[in-house]
């Protein structure tokens, strides 16, 4: 993929739960069981913050159905509860991580987009808008444009 190709960075969450710590090494075991060749994401962000690199951003990553060839991945560790329901339930030190990994993407990817997983879910009733309805997953479980717009005032 090149500069201009890439159209979306998308956020993602592990659905994990919020005591789970892993990392590129653990996801990485997990897709290659689902039969991917390599972890699926670009980034991984853990719970303490730390940003882990996974797929090359030069390579499709295996994320997000149908714009693979024109997005990154960026992973969030957590993101279910103890009994596997969508929660947010990231740390301070992972959206510290996000907003700078983002930024630092943006700058290498102006044309890309910031959004959700779940934001390019398909618009089943062609009304424009991505409804929590026609969300295949909740992935990563917030809005991630009004949270990126949203930096500044926080
Ligand atoms: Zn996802």
């Amino acid at each position: 993929m090149t500069i201009k190709s890439i159209r979306y960075l998308v956020v993602h969450c592990a659905a994990t739960p919020p005591t789970r710590d892993i990392g590129v090494k653990e996801i990485r075991a997990m897709h290659l069981q689902r039969g991917f060749n390599d972890v699926g994401y670009h980034y991984v962000i853990r719970r303490d913050g730390r940003v882990e690199k996974g797929r090359a951003d030069t390579v499709a990553g295996a994320h997000v159905s149908g714009f693979n060839s024109v997005s990154l991945g960026v992973c969030l560790i957590g993101g279910v509860d103890a009994k596997g329901q969508p929660d947010q339930n990231y740390t301070p030190a992972q959206y510290e991580a996000l907003e700078q990994q983002l930024l630092k993407l943006q700058a290498a990817y102006p044309a890309a987009q910031i959004l959700g997983h779940r934001d390019l879910s398909p618009d089943k009733n062609g009304d424009g808008k991505i409804s929590p309805n026609e969300w295949l997953k909740a992935c990563p479980c917030f809005d991630v444009r009004a949270w990126w717009n949203a930096r500044g005032s926080r």
